[in-house]
């Protein structure tokens, strides 16, 4: 698949529903990055950097960094030299985040893609994968996080005409289809 000029995409989903992964297998197939806030955050952490200190304890309860503080990691990491087109995956989770998003990008923004997937089986996903915040209380507590602060994004990109939902509960090659299929007819 040949990559258009830039393909500037946003995957939303709560955790769990697999826009991780279909953010690397896109990211493969267009040659655009793929950049992961909470990978950028766990690095941070491991590294033992001022950032990576003043965000540990919150991811550790499954809460949400401040969007001040995100604004500034994202505006520096997209104002990077290999990004002309990017796959967020994980930003933006809260409105005032996709204002920020909007005006990092001068508005030009491609498609916004949801990924779908009944809450039992988020639940049953995030347990078997088991990361360090990924205790039973705190998937909990992150999908509460996500449908409360995360969700009313569903409605900001479908009002502005970017949303397309993918069926997220299926095999991952059968998903990575529908998001080619998706991004396809987003240039
Ligand atoms: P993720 O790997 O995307 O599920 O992110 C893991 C954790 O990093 C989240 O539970 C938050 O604590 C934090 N995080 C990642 N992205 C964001 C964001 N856009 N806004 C606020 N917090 C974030």
């Amino acid at each position: 698949m040949k990559p258009p000029p830039h393909d500037r995409l946003v995957f939303l989903g709560p955790p769990g529903s697999g826009k991780g992964t279909q953010a690397e297998i896109l990211s493969a197939k267009l040659g655009v990055p793929a950049i992961s806030t909470g990978d950028m955050l766990r690095a941070a952490v491991a590294a033992g950097s001022t950032l990576g200190e003043r965000v540990d304890a919150i991811m550790r309860r499954g809460a949400l960094v401040d969007d001040e503080t995100m604004a500034e990691v994202v505006r520096e990491r997209l104002a990077a030299d290999d990004v002309n087109g990017f796959i967020l995956d994980g930003y933006p989770r809260t409105v005032d985040q996709a204002e920020t998003l909007h005006g990092i990008v001068d508005g030009d923004l491609h498609a916004v893609l949801l990924f779908d997937v009944p809450e039992e089986e988020l639940i049953r996903r995030t347990l078997a994968r088991r990361r360090e915040d990924d205790e039973e209380e705190v998937i909990r507590r992150r999908l509460e996080v996500y449908h409360r602060e995360t969700e009313p994004l569903v409605d900001y990109y479908g009002r502005r005409d970017l949303l397309r939902r993918i069926d997220g509960h299926r095999t991952i090659d059968e998903v990575a289809r529908l998001v080619e299929g998706a991004v396809g007819g987003a240039g």
